[in-house]
């Protein structure tokens, strides 16, 4: 029924280094008709190095509900046609989803040309741990929402990567000190493929030191990963540390209850257990 639809191509464009444009993401940007793209100033330049004039249609997260339609159109018209972001792999902490989404449900053939990721870039090159990983993107904005995630993310026993601003690298570094704590293990990757780019792997302590005496500058483009939690020889008073780590956290911020029943949640004993510890702590204070 659909044999006459075009085919929908996701291209992974370069992160910095135009030489990682694939032979094949040039050829798919060379016959499309179209290249949905984040930014179309942007992407011309980059068609442009190409020397190609491929069509450029504008596809951001403002537009994305009203120019799916008319993409999916197109290629049920049987245009073929190709999504681009304005680095790296499309969908990505970037737009794309629903285009994607709605081609499937069209039965339109989604072909994915790979290459550059920043996250799978900087997690390569980082000495953390690789074999399983959490890729969470970018943390919420706000300072409270920013740090309830973290401290969900805590326990969590494989590498964690998150994509993070320059203006809010600081901030995020100094919660993830205090939640992680200074001995945990990181790596900041910064301005992966590009004239600057640094790898620093570290503890947590001294990568908030190389960016307060500027060994590090906070200039350009960040990846933020950080080791798994280690479950140490000794369960039974690693625990109890863990238990009064996290709860000096929350107390301060919640109630009684809702610290104990996500400290509950995190660790995973006895509720009772973990309320004893919370009174004898409040009482302290
Ligand atoms: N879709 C992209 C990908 O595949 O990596 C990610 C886009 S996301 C909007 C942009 C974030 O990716 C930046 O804030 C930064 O955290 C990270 N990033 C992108 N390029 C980078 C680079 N060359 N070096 C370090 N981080 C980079």
């Amino acid at each position: 029924m659909y044999q006459d639809t075009g085919k929908l191509y996701v291209v992974a464009t370069p992160i910095g280094n135009l030489e990682d444009l694939s032979l094949r993401a040039q050829r798919v940007l060379s016959h499309v008709t179209w290249v949905a793209a984040e930014d179309t100033r942007h992407s011309k330049g980059l068609l442009g190095h190409l020397g190609l004039a491929t069509t450029l249609i504008s596809y951001h997260e403002h537009n994305e509900q009203e120019r799916t339609l008319i993409l999916i159109q197109k290629l049920m018209q049987g245009e073929d046609g190709a999504l681009i972001c304005d680095a790296g792999t499309p969908l990505i902490s970037d737009p794309g989803y629903l285009l994607v989404k709605k081609a499937h449900e069209n039965g339109i053939p989604v072909i994915p040309v790979p290459g550059p990721c920043a996250a799978i870039a900087a997690l390569s090159a980082s000495g953390l741990a690789t074999d399983k990983f959490l890729f969470e993107g970018f943390l919420p904005a706000k300072a409270a929402a920013r740090r309830r995630r973290l401290i969900e993310l805590v326990n969590y026993p494989h590498t964690l990567i998150f994509y993070e601003s320059p203006h809010r690298l600081r901030s995020m570094l100094d919660d993830c000190m205090d939640i992680f704590l200074p001995a945990r293990k990181a790596c900041i990757a910064r301005e992966i493929t590009k004239k600057f780019e640094s790898i620093h792997l570290n503890t947590l302590q001294n990568i908030v030191l190389q960016v307060k005496n500027g060994d590090i500058p906070v200039k350009g483009e960040f990846i933020m990963m950080i080791a798994g939690y280690e479950i140490k020889a000794n369960p039974s008073s690693e625990a109890d540390q863990e238990i009064e780590r996290i709860l000096k956290i929350l107390l301060p911020e919640m109630s009684l209850k809702q610290a104990v029943s996500i400290t509950t949640q995190l660790i995973g004993l006895s509720k009772n257990v973990i309320y004893d510890c919370a009174t004898k702590l409040k009482n302290e204070t």
